[in-house]
């Protein structure tokens, strides 16, 4: 199954993740080759994102048939930017799980605590992820992933 050919029996939660999927954030990512890493600024622009059309349409067709959840790394810091660009990409209505500010722990930890708070393998259907670490570790805690690539 690939995000191109949605497959629509799936059943249960569909999870998005947002950089990398829907948000393209490459244009800020020279911010994070500096010594020491520009955090701030590398989420100050995420405002111009270019969004990611594939993952986008994707969302919005499923969006139609199931309750998607949006599942983020981003601090919650960025919640007022990050619900903007997604409304302006005509996604803004679904729940957003974003990361507590000052929490540093690995993506893939983050993202499975949130997902068992939500039902856990049994009630999410799909997670769409383009990070490796999180697509191995989820996959191995039971949930089926979808590893997006561009
Ligand atoms: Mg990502």
């Amino acid at each position: 199954m690939s995000v191109t050919g949605i497959d629509r029996s799936v059943t249960g939660i569909v999870v998005f993740d947002i950089d990398g999927v829907l948000a393209d954030g490459e244009h800020r990512e020279h911010f994070l080759a500096s010594r020491p890493k520009d955090w701030t600024s590398f989420f100050a622009f995420l405002c111009d994102d270019e969004p990611i059309e594939r993952g986008i349409e994707c969302l919005r067709a499923l969006m139609v048939t199931h309750d998607c959840v949006l599942l983020s790394g981003r601090p919650e810091r960025t919640r007022i930017a990050t619900l903007a660009w997604l409304a302006a990409c005509g996604v803004g209505q679904l729940p957003v799980y974003l990361r507590p500010d000052r929490d540093y722990r690995p993506a893939p930890q983050f993202k499975a605590e949130v997902l068992a708070a939500l039902g856990g393998p049994g009630a999410v259907g799909l997670v769409i992820d383009d990070d490796e670490r999180v697509v191995a570790a989820l996959m191995a805690a039971g949930y089926p992933v979808e590893h997006f690539t561009r």
